[in-house]
């Protein structure tokens, strides 16, 4: 199994971290979890064939987080694209693609897409891979984290939230938890919503996890990683991960 970090940023603007999106490849076939901006422009770097692409996983609809599937459905539509694009989003999704229908006609039926609408314990089994979905703690917002399970392997994707004990029940003993860090500690009252260092530290730890991959990096934690890591530090003693856009981690 091979993880893509696509994009390991959040929503401000950076030149060396674009929004979020991951790839999972199984057996040459590529699972997508999250294509907020810039993601598929580094797709484009890190899949030869776009069309391989028959699954798109959408842990909340934050623009940082979805606001790529346009254009990678236009241009799945420009490269021939003769499959069924399988959307698993949460319950706005709906709403999303209706509008799509009338704000962009011309691309309504250009590409045969089924929507799924996630809730919690909502699974997708194949024979060679298992996503199982898990409600993580966005504030009011509908979100969710993934389960992906193959090839002997567990990965845990924790979407945005603040430290979730779904997502360290979810994890508990992965080989890979790929988890949000968006602020520093000294932000921890605007990040209500979000994971600082230390409190992803004591996560990871709880988890029993592996291997620690941290994502969603607003500037203010990639200006201050240093900190951030000995913050995560004081309390995992596990492998920690600060992926660039486009670094594979293979398992
Ligand atoms: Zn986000
Ligand atoms: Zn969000």
């Amino acid at each position: 199994m091979e993880v893509t970090i696509l994009g390991s940023g959040a929503s401000l603007l950076s030149p060396d971290r674009v929004s979020s999106g991951l790839m999972v490849e199984i057996a040459g076939e590529p699972l997508i979890f999250d294509i907020g901006s810039g993601v598929l422009h580094r797709l484009s770097c890190s899949l030869q064939e776009i069309t391989k692409i028959e699954h798109i996983f959408i842990s909340h609809l934050h623009v940082d987080h979805v606001s790529d599937i346009f254009p990678l459905i236009q241009s799945l539509w420009l490269s021939g694209y003769d499959k069924t694009l399988n959307i698993y989003a949460p319950s706005i999704m709906q709403k999303i693609i209706e509008v799509t229908n009338e704000v962009f006609p011309y691309l309504s039926d250009k590409i045969k897409f089924k929507y799924h609408q996630l809730e919690p314990g909502f699974q997708v089994k194949t024979k060679n891979w298992n996503v199982l979905t898990f409600p993580v703690d966005h504030g009011d917002f509908e979100a969710y984290g993934f389960h992906i399970e193959a090839e002997g392997k567990r990965v845990v994707y924790s979407g945005d939230t603040a430290p979730s004990k779904e997502v360290v029940k979810a994890a508990k003993g992965a080989d890979l938890l790929i988890h949000e860090c968006s602020f520093p500690d000294r932000l921890k009252e605007i990040a209500t919503t979000h994971t600082t260092p230390s409190d992803l530290g004591r996560l990871a730890t709880e988890a029993e996890v592996k291997t620690l991959v941290i994502m969603h990096l607003y500037p203010e934690l990639d200006e201050e990683l240093g900190d951030a890591l000995r913050s995560i530090r004081a309390s995992f003693s596990g492998k920690i991960i600060v992926p660039r856009d486009t670094q594979i981690i293979t398992l």
